[in-house]
């Protein structure tokens, strides 16, 4: 039973005691105050029936938001990738070689142009300070 249906029971009930509502001061006041509770019950549905709504609306907000979150995270493991590797020049044939993470755990990499194998030397160009003059 809702708050209306209550105020409902309650005004049949008083309309069937067929109270005085015109000459008797009680009855006057019975039906002012069972007015106000119709009053407050029609507010309250009001009320509920906006919180709901409220409710659905910030159940897709949250469902967009998430959206948005998993765009963003990803551009970012994106750019992580982009600078996780540098490059360095085969010293048998002078290709280009991508350094990954493997490669740098290892030490070692592999020339894929003429399949030479050399240790990673990061010291040098890291440890290169110019200076002397
Ligand atoms: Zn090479």
């Amino acid at each position: 039973m809702t708050i209306s249906e209550k105020v409902a029971y309650l005004k049949g009930l008083s309309e069937g005691l067929a109270i005085d509502t015109e000459k008797s001061k009680e009855g006057k006041l019975i039906k002012e105050i069972i007015g106000i509770l119709e009053e407050i019950g029609y507010s309250i549905e009001d009320l509920e029936d906006t919180t709901a709504e409220l409710g659905e609306e910030i159940d897709a907000v949250s469902d967009d938001l998430s959206d948005v979150e998993e765009i963003l995270f990803e551009d970012d493991d994106d750019e992580d990738e982009d600078d996780d590797y540098f490059t360095v020049e085969c010293p048998t044939c002078g290709k280009e070689l991508i350094v990954d993470e493997d490669a740098l755990a290892e030490g070692v990499i592999q020339c894929p142009g003429c399949a030479d194998t050399f240790a990673l030397d990061l010291s040098d160009e890291d440890e290169d300070e110019e200076d002397g003059e």
